[in-house]
């Protein structure tokens, strides 16, 4: 099913997985995905590396997976940057020949490596030679708090607006902490004629090293109410994990309560972080299923 159907009658709740570096233990995330299967999710997404390392084709055989195992919908994640169009035609044709039928096309991130080489400088470029040469759903990134190379909010709005004119059929949001930067961001969009589906993306923050990282990677600003807990919980591992999730509980009540089209959670393969969220907002879900 494509994904951008899902919206028609109820919120979305989907969730994110990536998959084991190449030298792990493969049953493990087999094991995640049982327990997250769990929760009926009408997704789950499978991250790709950036620069079409070979990992990418555990992405594929993960998103088949949980689509023939667990009878789950899934997407598969691509970033272009460094690839030419032959290598992304024998990737998307694998994905197709696997019954993978959503596509979340992204650039991915620049390093010295891939910037200078490959066919594709945005996700743009992927979104319309994705349409051109396949029936398939597509998906793009979508950031509230701005993506960290734009020279302005109107500039980023201007390129989604581009994106979805180039082919996406609905968007997932980059994690935020402060709602009040998705609302703000989601009238614009909308003002901006991006008329797809939203998901707003979340990420349940259960430890200090994951912030830290987060922070400096996609620029998303911590909430005075954030750093509150996190200078209160730090030192103790059960109670950051524990106000960490209900931090995102609250995030989340407060989005369904305002109408968001979907919620995507980044589970960082975490099933039991993923299951108490689920618990705790699947009632509020249950009963936002539109008329
Ligand atoms: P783009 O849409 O190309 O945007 C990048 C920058 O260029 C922005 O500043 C934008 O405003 C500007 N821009 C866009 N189009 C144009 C244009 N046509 N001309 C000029 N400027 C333009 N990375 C991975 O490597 N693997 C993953 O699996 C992965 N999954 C992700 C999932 C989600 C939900 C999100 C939000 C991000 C994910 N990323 C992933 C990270 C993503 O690759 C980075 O954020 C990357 O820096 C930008 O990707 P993009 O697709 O948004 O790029």
């Amino acid at each position: 099913m494509k994904t951008a159907e899902l919206f028609e009658h109820k919120t979305v709740f989907s969730l994110e997985v990536f998959p084991p570096k190449p030298d792990a233990d493969e049953s493990v995330i087999y094991k995640t995905l049982e327990e997250l299967s769990d929760i009926q999710p009408d997704f789950i997404s499978v991250t790709y590396g950036a620069g079409g390392g070979k990992n990418g084709c555990k992405t594929i055989q993960i998103a088949s997976d949980i689509q023939n195992r667990y009878g789950v919908e899934s997407v598969a994640h691509l970033p272009c940057i460094g690839l030419s169009k032959a290598q992304a035609k024998n990737i998307l044709d694998s994905m197709q020949e696997n019954g993978i039928e959503n596509i979340l096309a992204l650039r991915g991130d620049k390093s010295d490596n891939t910037e200078l080489c490959g066919d594709f400088r945005h996700a743009s470029d992927l979104i319309a030679f994705i349409r051109d040469n396949y029936d398939l759903n597509i998906l793009a990134a979508c950031y509230p708090e701005i993506h960290p190379e734009s020279r302005s909010a109107v500039d980023d709005l201007k390129w989604l607006k581009y994106k979805v004119d180039c082919g996406a059929d609905h968007l997932i949001s980059q994690l935020f902490l402060d709602n009040g930067y998705f609302y703000d961001f989601y009238e614009k969009a909308r003002i901006a004629g991006v008329n797809v589906p939203i998901e707003a993306g979340i990420m349940p923050v259960t430890n200090k090293r994951q912030i830290e990282r987060m922070v400096k990677l996609c620029g998303v600003e911590l909430p005075k109410k954030f750093v509150r807990v996190l200078e209160k919980y730090e030192h103790n591992e059960r109670a950051l994990r524990d106000a960490g999730i209900a931090y995102a509980i609250d995030q989340i009540t407060d989005l369904i309560a305002e109408g968001v089209d979907g919620i995507h959670l980044y589970t960082m393969n975490n099933p039991y972080v993923a299951h108490r969220i689920f618990d705790a907002v699947q009632n509020l879900i249950s009963v936002s299923v539109k008329a």
